[in-house]
């Protein structure tokens, strides 16, 4: 087989750029070393994610002193992104102003030279919100009553609706 680009690991990175790829007439390799995640709850199940870590790599890895280490990492197809990649949040247009009191240069683009790529992956990922968990609104609300000027507004979410089902 001939491909025009190889692309190790299916997680956000690796597999925007395949989409893109192929987008564009190009014959694509996506190697990934992880397996699929199952789909029998298991992966919504706290104990066996958080607890037990089932799902994490055991694999060792050596740092400078040659000292081995398990870094967390999760090896499946969709790699980490698909346990971390869910609140996709926009920077704000003014985020990318010069900040002198913290030295800070302005960005080289600006919010609107991003704006039309925000869309595009928001519309490819289903970004989402959902309503505030009863709990947290209860907090939420009291500090909002104090007049503090916070406020409570939805995160935008990559997940589907469905998962609350
Ligand atoms: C606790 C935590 C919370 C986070 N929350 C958010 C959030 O809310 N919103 C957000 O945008 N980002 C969040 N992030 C960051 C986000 O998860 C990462 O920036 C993003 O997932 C990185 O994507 P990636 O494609 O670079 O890597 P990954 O998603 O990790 O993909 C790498 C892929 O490469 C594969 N791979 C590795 N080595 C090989 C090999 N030798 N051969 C073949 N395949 C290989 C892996 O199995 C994996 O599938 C969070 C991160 C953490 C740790």
């Amino acid at each position: 087989m001939h491909y025009d680009y190889i692309i190790i690991g299916s997680g956000a990175g690796g597999s925007a750029a395949a989409y893109r790829l192929t987008k564009a007439g190009k014959q694509v390799l996506l190697v990934e070393k992880g397996k699929k995640l199952p789909k029998d709850g298991s992966t919504q199940d706290f104990h066996k994610v958080i607890n037990q870590g089932i799902f994490k790599s055991k694999e060792p890895w050596l740092d400078k002193a040659n000292k081995p280490f398990v870094p967390e990492e999760y090896f499946n197809l969709g790699g980490k992104t698909k346990w971390y990649g869910a609140a996709l949040l926009r920077f704000d247009p003014a985020e990318f102003d010069a900040d002198p009191d913290y030295q800070c240069l302005a960005w080289p683009i600006e919010y609107e030279d991003l704006a039309p790529y925000y869309d595009e992956v928001e519309k490819l990922l289903g970004v989402a919100t959902f309503p505030i968990e009863p709990d947290l609104k209860i907090i939420s609300d009291k500090i909002a009553k104090q007049n503090s000027g916070w406020f409570s507004a939805p995160l935008p979410l990559a997940l589907s609706k469905s998962i609350l089902v």
